[in-house]
């Protein structure tokens, strides 16, 4: 099989409300897509996480046609030739993820051409269900608006919870930390996102203030780099260190580990290499004895390469869950996903179990 053409497709959804977090905040969410066509006439999809607009023009301009007659089913070719052939000027950055939408969409096809889902292929089942953490309570003002919003996604039967917090000192976050607390109870894990907004003083008095509270992770509390700001964090608090979003293939993952910066990895599958590269990450975590959970903030596409390989791999935990709307996100399945006490199921169909339905095209594609 060989492939013929990637075809990029850009997905665009306007939100009702501005999405805060510490960094500040968006009204668009943006999907970078790409459709693998092959001779066979099967196709895949896949799907780069990054910065839109530079990840769009890398795949047109250099990726797509570095791809055109890679053998699809040969992954770890494919993987070689765009991961590290054509990234040789920038070793991390929008290049890898322009490579790990078209990776991703490679497994789709050869889980189509071999009439399995993608996860037989990484291993089979090791799991059928993932426990789902709930990722969208935003930053408000107004922490009553924070709390209702904890709220109702617990009244939806999810188990644990994630918000984005630090847009003011970790003084006056303090409320909205307790406020989220009480509203979880002492049981549920409350997870909380700094999304890279703390300087690392600002960041160790944020954890001394909220140790109280029991944060199942402080979510980047610190910019990626220096790495050795987590180390000195992490080294003087009780609660866990969770990143790795912004981090890219095997040997950045090392690093985190080397250094021992964090506690859970969170590797982007549409950004960190592809999915081969991020089970690669995942089975080095294992080795060092961090455990993985993907972060998976983007479309439908993505989350069908996170399930699958959550699915079958054992040191993931926590599926990052999305229940804002905002994203094109559940209708991108071609059965629907079943969501149930908190756990959700895996799509069994050939490949990634994803479709781009013309409606959804016509409704969301727009041109950069
Ligand atoms: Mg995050």
């Amino acid at each position: 099989m060989k492939i013929t053409n990637v075809k990029v497709i850009f997905l665009k959804k306007k939100l009702n409300a501005t999405m805060a977090i510490s960094r500040g905040g968006f009204n668009v969410r943006s999907h970078t897509l790409v459709q693998v066509e092959t001779d066979e006439g099967i196709t895949g999809l896949g799907e780069g996480v990054g910065n839109a607009v530079l990840v769009k023009s890398i795949l047109e301009g250099q990726m797509a046609e570095a791809a055109r007659g890679l053998d699809p089913m040969n992954i770890e070719m494919v993987r070689e030739k765009l991961l590290e052939d054509q990234v040789y000027f920038e070793r991390k950055g929008s290049a890898v993820c322009a490579a790990s939408a078209i990776e991703m969409a490679c497994w789709d096809i050869k889980g189509k051409a071999l009439n399995v889902p993608v996860y037989q292929l990484l291993g089979g089942l090791y799991r059928d269900k993932l426990e789902a953490y709930v990722s969208d309570i935003y930053w408000e003002k107004d922490l009553v608006k924070m709390a209702k919003n904890a709220e109702r996604i617990l009244k939806m039967g999810f188990h644990a919870i994630k918000a984005h917090i630090g847009r003011e000192s970790p003084q006056s976050e303090t409320e909205r930390v307790k406020a989220l607390r009480e509203v979880a109870g002492s049981k549920t894990p409350l997870m909380i996102d700094l999304n890279a907004g703390y300087k690392p003083l600002e960041a160790l008095q944020a954890a001394r203030l909220w140790e109280p509270y029991n944060p199942f992770w402080i979510e980047e509390p610190l910019k990626p780099s220096p790495i050795r700001a987590f180390t000195t964090l992490r080294s003087r608090t009780k609660i866990p260190i969770a990143a790795g979003e912004n981090e890219f293939g095997l040997e950045g993952f090392k690093q985190l580990f080397d250094q021992k910066a964090i506690d859970v990895a969170m590797p982007d599958i549409g950004r960190a290499g592809g999915l081969l590269e991020t089970k690669n990450i995942c089975t080095l975590a294992q080795s060092y004895g961090v455990e993985v959970s993907p972060h998976n903030f983007s479309s439908g596409v993505l989350l069908a390469a996170t399930l699958h390989l959550m699915a079958s791999t054992p040191n993931t935990r926590w599926l990052e869950w999305d229940t804002s709307g905002n994203a094109v996100y559940e209708e991108l399945f071609i059965e629907p996903l079943q969501v149930k006490d908190g756990f959700v199921g895996i799509p069994d169909q050939p490949g990634l179990g994803v479709q781009l339905k013309k409606e959804i095209l016509e409704k969301f594609s727009e041109k950069v």
